[in-house]
């Protein structure tokens, strides 16, 4: 029996339950996991909330890592005793231990700890994705990226830094934006202030960025446009405030025949050897010192609901892990 945490019917962190389960072995193309620490992300909130809605009960959490304890017929990258670390579909990963397919599990390199594991996988490799597999970036290039002192913020302020790309964060307050600015963005705007689109804008001569990265959603996908030079690309890629809400195509040419995609990591991995690369991608940036893994907040499993009202309260800055164990 391990430790873990479901919930019964979708709404706020008061649904999460501490419930024992049984882990059985793993079947073919699968691996058993015993955790060791798992990731907290925001997918985590819209999943718990309803607003992506899953079959109920469901177990929740999408990134861990620990060690591997067994491993199903036809699994050839892992074996027993492995460390590990994931990000991957189904929800699960907030509990002891877990079976789950063993595809997008990564080897997780000596250098690394499991608290690192745990909470660069899922923010990491979709770093990976918005500056190399969305739209061309190129060194010199600038790029809009809006809540830069979060999980996946501080992470690409870095990511930008050691590509030579230009990143012009966002930030809810002055102290995230100089944690953003402390994390190699090269200009940082409180975006509470009415004016952040002129600011941006004015930080490009005028111009407009190459590229504007927003998982913000519904407060920031109008001002998102309007920082865009012509011809540039916002790549939409969550609602931390919202969903986006329906808009009219001809908005896009009108503002300068601009192009916005709507990405998921889900399908940058679903493909076993593209998500291993894009790994070792991640874990090449770590080890070298490019990207460091800023954990600044804990919580024991049993306080998952805590984590949740610190992230969806903007209280949280950077990585933050569930311990297990
Ligand atoms: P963060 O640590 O970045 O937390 C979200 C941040 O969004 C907050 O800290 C806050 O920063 C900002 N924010 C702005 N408005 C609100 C609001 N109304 N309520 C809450 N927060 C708000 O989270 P993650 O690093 O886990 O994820 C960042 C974003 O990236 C999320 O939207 C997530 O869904 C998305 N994502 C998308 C993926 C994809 O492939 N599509 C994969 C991974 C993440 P501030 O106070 O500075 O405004």
């Amino acid at each position: 029996m391990v430790k873990t945490i479901i919930i019964e019917q979708h709404g706020g962190p008061e649904q999460f339950k501490l419930v024992d389960r049984e882990v059985g072995g793993p079947g073919p193309g699968q691996v058993r996991i015993r955790h060791h620490a798992c990731g907290l992300n925001f997918i985590d909130v819209y999943q718990r909330s309803g607003l992506y809605p899953m079959q109920l009960p469901h177990a929740m959490g999408m990134e861990g890592a620990g060690v591997i304890e067994a491993v199903g017929e036809g699994v050839k990258h892992l074996k027993p005793g492995d460390r590990a670390a994931y990000a991957s579909m189904p929800p699960g990963a907030y509990c002891e231990a877990r079976v789950m397919p063993a595809a997008q599990v990564c080897p997780l390199p000596d250098g690394l700890s499991f608290e690192q594991g745990a909470a660069m996988m899922l923010k990491g490799m979709t770093v990976e994705y918005l500056f190399h597999r969305t739209t061309p970036i190129q060194k010199g290039d600038s790029v809009l990226f809006h809540a830069a002192a979060g999980g996946v913020g501080l992470m690409a302020c870095q990511w930008a830094r050691s590509e030579g790309i230009r990143l012009i964060g966002t930030a809810g307050s002055d102290e995230k934006c100089q944690l953003a600015l402390d994390h190699g963005a090269e200009a940082c705007i409180n975006y509470r202030s009415p004016d952040w689109v002129a600011q941006v804008r004015a930080l490009t001569g005028g111009k407009g960025v190459d590229v504007v990265m927003d998982a913000v959603g519904k407060d920031t996908f109008d001002g998102s446009l309007d920082c865009l030079r012509p011809l540039g690309m916002l790549i939409s890629f969550g609602n931390a405030s919202g969903p986006v809400p329906p808009f009219n195509l001809a908005t896009l040419a009108a503002k300068g025949s601009l192009k916005v995609t709507r990405p998921t990591l889900f399908t940058h991995i679903a493909d076993h050897e593209t998500c291993q690369a894009m790994a070792r991608h991640l874990f090449d940036k770590v080890s070298s010192g490019a990207v460091e893994i800023t954990i600044e907040q804990k919580f024991p499993l049993a306080q998952v609901a805590d984590a949740h009202r610190a992230l969806e309260g903007r209280k949280t800055t950077g990585q933050t892990v569930i311990t297990v164990g």
